[in-house]
């Protein structure tokens, strides 16, 4: 056992390989998204010789602002990490903190939810028109649900808005509510979600919805541009034909500001805000303000494995999430226990931190920008 405020001794940076499992293509607004983006992640070592580590995206902050810092100059158990310029390594911290009070990063957190956290499966994109040669049509989305159900997943989020930018309008909006009603005759039992990346308007939205009634979605993604009456009128239409399905927003550079009113009113159910770029400390603040309001969180965690983990350890600790965003890869030196789900839930022990081990060394890259 060592102190527990240790002081830090060092702090490095290294990059890990992330793989998808197959290359994941367009959505609404970007063109593919590649077979696995490298990971940056932050190793913070004390004086003590013990260990946390974690993501950080973006460019890094300053290290020197940190070496031969107390643990609790750095980051406080209640709130999180103390200085907003060390809230990049956000993550690294509250994974030493655990370390160090031999606890799970969800118990630091209040363990206000479950242990066995729902996760979807957020990998399924728009290649049906993948390659554009010789598109492979809606049948390989439904083998990469299959695919993915193989890796433990049973809820599925489908990108939607084709006709956005890859499609003429009509057949782009044709093909979105086909691949709805084909997962939906697939796995009669998933919950359905849709993403539509901000790809529609208000009057398209619906005029989908409308084709897809009776696949009773579990939510709705970013239908269009954030716009206060827009949302409202969509939140009116829901209630009256599908009151079950929930509005998410939130993702996109968002102004959490704006947005917690519309929210407030009702319009917005799930908030998106990234689990890395919005942070944990951020949310531990503002996740009682949404709770009281009625407001579920729901962090985005797109495009790495590891983001999957922290988004669940939030939620377990948080509480007011009802599920989380899974991104099906494989990271170099993480065991893939740790990151997929069973049964469509991801199951987090008493370990302490987030955790997982730091990868072996041989994993552990020189960051080449
Ligand atoms: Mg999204």
């Amino acid at each position: 056992m060592g102190t527990s405020d240790p002081r830090i001794r060092s702090v490095r940076l290294a990059q890990l390989d992330t793989r998808y499992p197959r290359t994941v293509g367009r959505n609404a607004r970007l063109g593919s998204h590649g077979s696995g983006p490298d990971s940056h992640v932050a190793v913070l070592v004390t004086e003590d010789g013990r260990t946390g580590w974690g993501l950080f995206e973006g460019p890094p902050g300053d290290v020197a602002r940190v070496e031969g810092r107390l643990l609790s100059e750095l980051i406080d158990a209640g709130t999180g990490v103390l200085d907003d310029a060390d809230r990049w390594l956000d993550i690294a911290l509250h994974d030493l903190l655990g370390v160090v009070l031999d606890a799970p990063v969800h118990a630091l957190l209040g363990g206000r939810g479950s242990v066995d956290v729902p996760v979807y499966d957020g990998a399924i994109y728009f290649d049906d028109l993948d390659p554009q040669d010789a598109p492979r049509g809606i049948e390989v989305l439904l083998e990469e649900c299959r695919a993915d159900a193989g890796l433990g997943h049973r809820d599925f989020k489908l990108k939607i808005g084709r006709g956005n930018r890859w499609l003429p309008r009509d057949e782009g909006d044709v093909r979105d509510i086909e691949v709805t009603r084909a997962v939906r005759d697939a796995f009669p039992d998933a919950r359905i979600l849709v993403d539509a990346n901000d790809g529609y308007d208000l009057d398209g939205f619906v005029t989908y919805l409308e084709a897809v009634a009776d696949v009773g979605l579990f939510w709705v993604e970013e239908p269009f541009l954030d716009d206060a009456d827009d949302l409202a009128a969509l939140r009116a239409w829901l209630d009256a034909k599908s009151p079950e399905t929930r509005i998410a927003e939130g993702e996109t550079s968002p102004d959490v500001g704006a947005l917690l009113p519309v929210a407030a009113a009702g319009s917005i159910d799930v908030l998106l805000m990234d689990v890395l770029s919005y942070g944990l400390t951020a949310w531990r603040r503002l996740m009682p303000d949404l709770a009281a309001a009625g407001v579920h969180g729901s962090p985005h965690a797109w495009g790495r494995p590891l983001k999957t983990r922290y988004a669940a350890h939030l939620a377990a600790g948080l509480g007011n999430v009802e599920i989380v965003e899974g991104v099906p890869g494989d990271v170099a030196g993480v065991d893939p226990r740790l990151l997929r789900p069973v049964d469509g839930v991801l199951h987090l022990d008493g370990s302490p931190g987030f955790g997982v081990p730091l990868p072996d060394e041989a994993h552990l890259r020189k960051i080449v920008r």
